[in-house]
Parts: C-alpha cells; structure tokens; sequence
C-alpha cells in the first residue's frame, strides 16, 4: 500500500470524536488499524513517522524485526464469556453445556479484564462462549469495550437469545454466526439439525447490519460441500466467510478421528479454495491453524507477510480467556503454568516463561526448522500437536511437509 493512500484511508471525518484506537506504537515500528478496508497493517518507524505517530519510550532501543520478539500486547483477546449453551454440539471446543463452568465470571469481571486489556492496547475483542447472545449482559459488555476503544466481534450459534441480540447488534464489528453445512450437511457436522433455525437467524441479523458473516469449521464431512457456503454466504449477501480447522478440545477430543480432515483434503485446500474464490470473490478468512496447509503450495512468503497470513500466534498476537476468566494463549490450548487470570496479563505478558511452548516456537525441529514459512507459520497448530504427539512444541503433525518429511518423500505439490 502506497504510504500517502495509507495516510488518507487514516483520516477520520472528525478527529475529536471517540473511536476504536487507530495507532500502537512496538519496538518495530507500530499497527495500524484502517476502518475501510478492515485491516491491522504493520509500519516499520519510518513509515509510522510519516504518518504522523510517535514510538515514544518504544522507540528508545534500536529497531526490531517484527517476530523478532513478542508484540507489546496482544492484537486481540477472545473472550468466552460464558460456557453455559444447550445446542450440544459433538465437536465443541469448549465442551459447553447448559449449566456451564462452575465459577463463571459476571459482567463487572468482565470490564475489569477489558479495563486491563486496553490499557495493554488490545484492538479487538472476539466475545464468544458457550452461547453469548443468551447473556443479558452481553450488550453492556460491548458497550464498555467500545468505551475502551476496542472492537467487540461476536460469534454466535443463532440458536438462543436472537430476539436479544438484534437490539445490540450495532455494537459490534461483526457478528459471526456458526455454519457448519447447508441443509442436511449441517447436522453430520454438529450432531443435530439447527440448520433452519441458525440461517433465519442470519435472515433476520443480517436485515439490521452489513458486517454479518459464517464460521464454518472444516471437517471432512463438510469439505466437498464448501463450494455450498460460499453460494450460501452470497445468497444472504453475508460479509465474511471464516473458515476453521477442526481442533481436539473440549469434546473435539473425543469427535476428532470422526470430524478432522483427512491428509488428503489438508492439501486439496489451497486449490480448493482458489477454485471456489474464482468463480465466487468473497472475502474469506483463514484460522491461524490453517498456516501450514497454505504454505505447502510454495505461496509466496512476502505477500503472506503482508496479507498477515501468519500461523501460530497465541500467546502473541491472541489471547483467549476461559469463562471463568483464566488466560490462555488461544481458545483452544490448555491454561498456561500458574494458571493466569486474564486481568492479570500485563503483569504476566512480560514473565520469562510467559505462554509456555507458545513463545518458544523459535526453537524448532525439523521440517520447521529448515521450512522458509517457519517465521510466519511458527511450527503449526500447538493443539494438536499436543493432541497427537503429546508435546505441543513438536511440529504439526497434520502440515503435508511435515507429513512428508515423515515419509521421507518429495510433497507433490498441487497448484
Ligand atoms: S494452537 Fe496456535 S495455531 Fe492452533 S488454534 Fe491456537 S493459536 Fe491457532
Ligand atoms: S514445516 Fe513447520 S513451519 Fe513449515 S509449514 Fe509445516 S508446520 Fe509450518
């Protein structure tokens, strides 16, 4: 992006009106946070100067790479503010249930962690459960993040507390609800069929906001049935389609040899989703988990960087908290050493041994050690290479190259 056109997509109509905070200086220079289009961008110091910022005691030491070290704050928290939902999804990551976890956090816990997580310079919150849309407080949990200058997205199930969340939905970015299929490919994916019930949510959600898009987790009982989700998201006139790796935690432990994708279609991604993005444009976004089966296929490394495809962050540039208000490094791992809670975080960011195997991914095996995508991917999904080979520091199991080092033969690459 040219600098003077960045400068310009900067401007706000009214610089004395609040907003969601626009500029975090780091040790490489600063992010950005462009309203149109919706992008953190990454400035080096000159760049930032330019744009009229300053490092302040961020800048006194020299000038980093970005990775070199952790970002001076998470980009963005996910919060699961309740894990209380009566859907009883076979792969939920979070083994939500209608009663919930014993000892949830109320909503004056909540603004107390996102008091502490702007005052570190989040950007975004990612508020989600549990179903969130059935809390009564959800709304003044978003209001309170807004005050803060962050970003409240929401993911929902549609299936509860929809009639609320049409008074509030105007707080939030974007509001996500989860679609796993169309029609019958719904209920082979979660184990019952909402399908109905989720898209006249999505009718109704997306008659009162623009920024309404899917989350579709990709099993491989819904991969060749993508190219639907993307007809799906056009017909509703949706804004986004994420798609997400089906991960082993909560009962995804027990559905993963059922749900996860085969080898085959971990490879069969990229092409896939350039054939489909083809004859469909749509903005599509990609968990951090997905990293490796995109860098199989030799995608240039720079324009990765750019578009920020990076790979495993948590414990970086994503935290997650438990309903009960413990920190994790994403919504999927297990709590770090000490068991942190999320209001504590700007005293444990800067612990040694912060996140664990997180922070450690520099120190990597091979493949990712000779991988040239190692800086961005950063070895693959922690999840499951804890699921899989016992050790999250190991690399993926499920990346094709390290599947093919496995094997000790030449990936075929598809293009
Ligand atoms: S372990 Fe890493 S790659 Fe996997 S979901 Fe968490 S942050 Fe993403
Ligand atoms: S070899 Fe390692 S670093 Fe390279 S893409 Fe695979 S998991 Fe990522």
């Amino acid at each position: 992006m040219k600098w003077l056109g960045l400068r310009r997509l900067l401007e706000r109509p009214d610089p004395q009106e609040p907003g969601p905070r626009v500029f975090r200086a780091e040790a490489f220079g600063g992010i950005v946070q462009l309203a149109k289009p919706r992008a953190l961008v990454f400035v080096d110091r000159d760049r930032a100067r330019f744009l009229g910022y300053d490092g302040d005691r961020r800048w006194n030491g020299a000038e980093t790479a970005l990775g070199e070290r952790p970002l001076s704050a998470p980009l963005e928290a996910h919060l699961q503010l309740t894990n209380r939902c009566g859907a009883s999804c076979s792969g939920c990551y979070t083994a939500a249930t209608p009663q919930g976890a014993a000892g949830e956090w109320g909503p004056g816990d909540w603004k107390r962690a996102i008091d502490a997580l702007a005052e570190m310079g989040v950007f975004h919150l990612a508020l989600g459960g549990g179903e969130s849309a059935a809390l009564p407080w959800l709304g003044e949990i978003a209001a309170h993040a807004r005050s803060r200058g962050m970003i409240p997205n929401l993911t929902t199930s549609g299936l509860d507390g929809i009639g609320e969340l049409l008074d509030i939905v105007h707080l939030f970015g974007q509001v996500n609800v989860s679609i796993d299929g169309v029609g019958p490919i719904y209920a082979t994916v979660r184990g019952f069929d909402g399908f109905a019930r989720a898209d006249e949510a999505i009718r109704l959600l997306r008659e009162k906001k623009r920024e309404i898009g899917l989350n579709t987790v990709v099993t491989r009982h819904n991969f060749d049935h993508l190219a639907d989700i993307f007809r799906y998201a056009r017909w509703r006139r949706l804004s986004e389609i994420e798609l997400l790796r089906f991960k082993p935690s909560g009962r995804g432990v027990g559905s993963y040899p059922e749900l996860a994708c085969t080898s085959e279609q971990h490879l069969a991604l990229w092409p896939t989703l350039k054939r489909l993005l083809r004859r469909n444009p749509y903005r599509v976004r990609l968990d951090c988990s997905f990293t490796p089966m995109i860098a199989c296929h030799d995608v240039d490394a720079g324009q990765m960087a750019q578009l920020a495809v990076y790979g495993c962050t948590g414990g970086d540039f994503l935290v997650a908290a438990r309903a009960t208000g413990t920190l994790t490094a994403c919504s999927f791992a297990a709590p770090p050493l000490g068991k942190p809670r999320v209001d504590q975080i700007a005293e444990y960011w800067t612990q040694e041994d912060a996140f664990g195997p997180f922070r450690e991914w520099r120190r990597a095996r091979e493949p990712c050690t000779s991988c040239t995508y190692h800086p961005l991917c950063r070895g693959g999904c922690r999840v499951v290479s804890s699921h899989v080979l016992g050790d999250p520091a190991l690399p993926d199991p499920e990346c094709p190259r390290v599947v093919a080092h496995a094997k000790r033969v030449t990936l075929p690459l598809l293009r």
